[in-house]
């Protein structure tokens, strides 16, 4: 076989070509800006879950991409290695401080620091910046309908959303039902409607251990 034949609809560098399997067992490895010197690196001591394309405008994405490529680990499994004096955040405001380089603008790691909130513990990375192969392969897509804030053409979303469908990733207008629960059980959890057991219970379901488990495209 030739080359892949050119998608008609672009969704992510990454995954336009095939999505890569997740390898079992993998054990992290080192995400690298796009400096060509004085690199900003941040090593990954763990793999990531709940891998996903994200249509939001917050998050970063390669030049010309419809959609960013984003996952969380543990914030203890999460250590800048070179160059940290070039991140600076983002937006300190935003719910995640995404911590980016100042000089070719990749995000390295988006960090929660609010305790209260769902996926506090957990930071959002971009694999794709890592040279390693065996990444946790993304699930789903988020935000979808929110590419049209980026500039995308409404007209076309009826061809992303069958892109992505065909890529087998469900195209959600927000995040995936498991999140979604995640962010529900939580809120329930802090307003005393569901009782401790129970929370943790769907805690638990949020854990990368757990969500490695889930089948790989
Ligand atoms: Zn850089
Ligand atoms: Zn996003």
């Amino acid at each position: 076989m030739n080359n892949a034949v050119e998608p008609a609809v672009r969704i992510h560098p990454a995954i336009d070509n095939g999505i890569k399997p997740t390898a079992e067992g993998f054990g992290g490895g080192t995400l690298a800006c796009l400096c060509t010197s004085d690199t900003v690196t941040v090593a990954l001591k763990g793999q990531t879950a709940h891998n996903h394309v994200c249509g939001c405008t917050q998050c970063w994405k390669p030049d010309g991409a419809l959609f960013s490529q984003v996952a969380v680990i543990s914030r203890d499994q999460v250590e800048v290695t070179a160059n940290g004096d070039k991140l600076q955040v983002v937006n300190p405001d935003a719910t995640i401080r995404r911590h980016a380089c100042k000089v070719c603008g990749v995000h390295m790691f988006g960090r929660i620091e609010n305790e209260k909130h769902a996926f506090y513990g957990l930071d959002f990375v971009h694999t794709e910046r890592s040279r390693d192969a065996g990444w946790a392969a993304p699930t789903f897509a988020a935000f979808v309908s929110s590419i049209i804030e980026s500039g995308a053409d409404p007209e076309n979303m009826g061809a992303v959303r069958a892109r992505l469908l065909e890529l087998g990733l469900a195209p959600y207008d927000v995040l995936s039902p498991p999140l979604m629960d995640a962010i529900a059980i939580n809120a329930a959890k802090l307003s005393g409607k569901l009782n401790t057991w129970n929370a943790q219970q769907g805690q638990q379901a949020q854990q990368p251990q757990q969500a490695q488990q889930a089948p790989s495209i």
